[in-house]
């Protein structure tokens, strides 16, 4: 019964990563994200034009089964249909077993239905802050450029989750926390959850804002300064900056590897929403792990 569930939700998520591919590839940057003249339509093969079959339409299925190239051009399809998909599925099932652990909701009884009915809602609203992370992450990689939309969207779902954090907090012992645990507590806490939050979305959105106007769009654009803003109300403080951290760091080491290994020149650019979005991502589900490990080590060492 358990894994049935876990299987539906995974099912759902691979759906809905199959409508992010078509979202991200019909995006155009002068457009609107949801431009239903563009979105309404049969898939076709990008290259030879052929309409779809209904059976090439089943996400993750019908790639493996094409063995990965158009039936009738035998044209290679994007990697990146199978990927979006399958880390959508991944999104719908990790996400709510995470929350359920982080929280202390029920002992994996999340999935038989005995968590409160509004904790299902709050668990949908962050399953879909990762899945709007996934788009703008690969709609970044491709046109190097953040959808306005996909930044308001996860502004409103940050004002949500705070929303439930702060009404459902007596139900909770650790609803609320820091995603680094008790190690929040060395950044200057704030005791109320709407103070860290606005806390959050200042210094992240400042921050980058200013890196932006500084570098004069270079370094950051932008978009990546709303994103800031975006994501302190969903992370708050200091969850935001330490995601930002990670991002700097991952950002860092794929740019020297590409200098080294590719050849590119340090002017190239590289989207920074992927790689923001990863940082969070390590917050969200290894956040403790890894400050705890770093001071571990810190303390090893001196
Ligand atoms: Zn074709």
């Amino acid at each position: 019964m358990t894994s049935f569930f876990w299987l539906i939700l995974f099912g759902l998520g691979i759906a809905l990563g199959s409508f992010l591919n078509v979202l991200i590839l019909r995006y155009n940057p002068d457009g609107k994200l949801f431009d239903f003249k563009r979105l309404g339509g049969r898939s076709r093969c990008p290259k030879c034009k052929q309409d779809l079959k209904w059976f090439e339409l089943i996400p993750l299925f019908s790639f493996l089964v094409l063995l990965g190239s158009c039936r009738n051009c035998k044209e290679r399809i994007s990697l990146q249909y199978p990927i979006v998909e399958f880390l959508s599925g991944v999104i719908f099932v990790a996400v709510p077993l995470f929350l359920n652990s982080f929280y202390w909701v029920s002992s994996l009884s999340f999935a038989l239905f005995e968590a409160p009915f509004w904790y299902y809602i709050f668990s949908f609203c962050w399953i879909l802050v990762f899945v709007l992370l996934l788009a703008m992450s690969v709609i970044d990689f491709r046109e190097y450029v953040i959808p306005n939309e996909i930044n308001l969207f996860l502004a409103i779902l940050g004002i949500i989750i705070t929303a439930f954090l702060v009404v459902k907090s007596s139900l909770l012992p650790r609803f609320g926390s820091s995603f680094l645990g008790h190690y929040a507590l060395m950044f200057f806490p704030v005791g109320s959850l709407i103070l860290n939050r606005v806390l959050g979305f200042l210094i992240a959105g400042l921050l980058f804002s200013a890196l932006s106007i500084l570098s004069q769009g270079r370094a950051m654009g932008f978009g990546d300064a709303k994103l800031a803003f975006a994501a302190g109300f969903i992370f708050g403080w200091p969850d935001t900056i330490f995601a930002a951290m990670l991002a700097f760091i991952l950002g860092g080491l794929v740019g020297v590897g590409l200098i080294i290994f590719r050849g590119k020149g340090m002017r190239d650019k590289l989207p920074f929403a992927p790689f923001f979005a990863a940082g969070m991502i390590l917050t969200f589900f290894l956040g403790f792990t890894l400050i705890s490990s770093y001071f571990n080590l810190f303390n090893f060492l001196v």
